[in-house]
C-alpha cells in the first residue's frame, strides 16, 4: 500500500518544480485539446473561435479560446460536451443550489478514480492515515461533497462513516460511539452542531476523540475557522472545489495553514480580472478560471468560477510548488450592493466573529423601508448573554453597529436575537435574503 511511510501521498508529483509543473500542464493540455476535437461542442466552440488546437504550442496560448461559464454549459445538451461514447459514463455529479437548467458533469471510470486520487492526496496532506475514522458529514446524492471524499478516504484507507448531512445528535452519537478522529463537514454546520453538543451537556474537545476537520463548499472566514479549532479542539483545513472540477479535491490547505494548494498536474488555473478577462498580478485578486488536465469524459476549458481569490507565488514551506490560493473571499454573484455600496457577506462574518457574545448563526436582510434601502443583520447571541443583563446586550449591539460600519462603509441595523432562532440549512448555509426585489417590483 501506497502513502504510510512518507509525508506526501503521491511524492513525483506534490513535488514537482514550477518549471516541471508548467511542463507536465502542457503536455496534458495539448492531450486534452486532441480529446475535446472529438466533442461536438468543442468543434463548434474552437470553430467559432478560430482556434486551431493542434497548433497550441504553450500554455499561454490557451488564452486564445473564449473562457466559458454556468451558461455555456446550460446553453448546450450535456450530453454535446462528451469526448467518450455515452456508454463509457459511469456516473454524473451536478452543482447545489443553481437555479434554472442544473448544470451536469459526466464522469467515467478513469474520471472518478483520478478525483478519488486526488482527494486522498489532500487527505494525507493534512495529516489523515488509515487508523483515522473518517466521519462525512457532506450531502450524499448528486452534491459532490458526499460521494467525493467518500471514496477518498477510502483509498488512503482510514474508515469511513458515511453519515451523510443533518440529523445532528445521531452525528454527535456517532462519533462518540465509534471514536471519530476526522470529519468533513460544512463551517456553518459545523459551528451550529456546537450548540447541539451544548444543548446534550457534551463538550467536543473532551467528548469526543476529533482531531482534524476539512471544512469547505462554502465561504468561510479565518475567524470561523479559528473558532471551530478552538471549541473542537483540532486543526481545521480549508477545502475547495466545484461540481464543475468534479468536486472536492481542487485547492486545499497543508499542515501550514497558509493557502490553498492548487493541484497543479491536474487544472491548469488562471487568475483573471472579471471585467477585462486579463489575468491579474500574484497576490491581487480575481476570479478563479479553471481548465480540466485529466479529465476524461467531459474536460473543461477555461471555465470561469465567480469564485474570488488570489495566488500566493512562490514555493510553500512544506516542499510544494503548486501554486496556493488564499481564502474564498465569496462568489463575485455573491456581492450586494447596498446604499450604493459593494458588500460581501464574509466582511459582515469577519466582524461578527471578532465580536465576544456572538453565537452560531447570523443572517443579513435586505429590505425596503419606504423608499430607502435597509440592511439588516441578525445576529444569534449566545445562551449567556440572552439570560444575561439587558445593557450587555445593548452595548453588543452598538458595539457591532459601529464595527461593521467601520467594515462595510454602511450603517445597518443589528438586530441581537435568541440562541437557535435563525433559520438554518443542513447544506450550505444561506446568509443573505434580499426582499428588495420583492416589494420592489422589479
Ligand atoms: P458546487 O457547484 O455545489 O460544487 O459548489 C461550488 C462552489 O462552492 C464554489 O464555486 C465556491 O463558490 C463554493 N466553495 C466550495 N469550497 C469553498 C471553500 N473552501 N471556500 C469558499 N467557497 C467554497
Ligand atoms: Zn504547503
Amino acid at each position: 500500500m501506497r502513502g504510510e511511510k512518507g509525508e506526501f501521498w503521491d511524492p513525483e508529483v506534490e513535488l514537482l518544480s514550477a518549471e516541471e509543473i508548467r511542463g507536465l500542464q502542457l503536455r496534458r493540455l495539448k492531450e486534452t485539446l486532441r480529446r475535446c476535437a472529438r466533442s461536438p461542442f468543442y468543434r463548434r466552440w474552437f470553430r467559432e473561435a478560430g482556434f486551431d488546437p493542434e497548433s497550441l504550442n504553450s500554455l499561454g496560448g490557451l488564452r486564445a479560446l473564449p473562457p466559458m461559464d454556468k451558461d455555456t454549459l446550460r446553453s448546450v445538451e450535456p450530453w454535446e460536451f462528451l469526448t467518450v461514447p455515452r456508454e463509457e459514463i459511469v456516473r454524473m455529479h451536478s452543482s447545489s443550489g443553481t437555479t434554472g437548467r442544473a448544470t451536469v458533469i459526466f464522469h467515467t471510470w478513469k474520471d472518478i478514480q483520478a478525483w478519488t486520487e486526488l482527494g486522498a492526496r489532500c487527505l494525507y496532506m493534512t495529516g489523515v492515515r488509515r487508523s483515522d475514522v473518517f466521519q462525512n458529514m457532506m450531502g450524499y446524492g448528486l452534491f459532490t461533497g458526499g460521494l467525493g471524499f467518500h471514496y477518498a478516504a477510502e483509498r488512503l484507507g482510514a474508515m469511513v462513516i458515511p453519515s451523510g448531512s443533518g440529523n445532528s445528535r445521531r452525528q454527535i452519537y456517532l462519533m462518540r460511539e465509534f471514536g471519530t478522529t476526522v470529519v468533513h463537514v460544512i463551517p456553518s454546520y459545523a459551528l451550529y452542531l456546537l450548540d447541539v453538543f451544548s444543548d446534550m451537556g457534551l463538550d467536543p474537545r473532551k467528548d469526543t476523540r476529533l482531531r482534524i476537520a476539512l471544512i469547505g463548499a462554502e465561504p468561510h472566514t479565518e475567524d470561523l475557522r479559528r473558532r471551530l479549532e478552538e471549541a473542537y479542539g483540532l486543526r481545521a483545513f480549508n477545502s475547495y472545489g466545484l461540481s464543475e472540477m468534479s468536486g472536492p479535491g481542487v485547492a486545499f490547505e497543508c499542515p501550514f495553514q497558509d493557502g490553498m494548494h492548487v493541484w497543479e498536474d491536474a487544472f491548469i488555473m488562471e487568475v483573471l480580472d472579471p471585467d477585462t478577462l486579463e489575468p491579474v498580478p500574484d497576490g491581487e485578486e480575481g476570479e478563479l478560471v479553471f481548465t480540466t488536465l485529466h479529465r476524461e469524459g467531459m474536460p473543461l476549458l477555461r471555465y470561469r468560477t465567480r469564485d474570488l481569490a488570489c495566488a500566493y507565488p512562490g514555493r510553500c514551506r512544506c516542499g510544494r510548488w503548486h501554486r496556493r490560493i488564499s481564502r474564498i473571499k465569496g462568489r463575485s454573484d455573491d456581492m450586494f450592493i447596498v446604499k450604493g455600496v459593494n458588500v460581501f457577506p464574509m466582511q459582515v462574518e469577519k466582524v461578527l466573529l471578532q465580536s465576544m457574545g456572538v453565537g452560531t448563526n447570523y443572517q443579513i436582510l435586505l429590505e425596503m423601508v419606504g423608499n430607502r434601502e435597509e440592511m439588516r443583520v441578525r445576529v444569534e447571541v449566545t445562551d449567556e448573554l440572552w439570560r444575561g443583563d439587558v445593557r450587555e446586550l445593548k452595548s453588543l449591539q452598538k458595539r457591532i453597529t459601529a464595527a461593521l460600519r467601520d467594515e462595510i462603509l454602511v450603517t445597518p441595523v443589528v438586530e441581537l436575537v435568541e440562541p437557535g432562532s435563525l433559520p438554518r440549512s443542513e447544506g450550505k448555509a444561506v446568509r443573505v435574503v434580499d426582499m428588495r426585489k420583492d416589494l420592489g417590483g422589479e
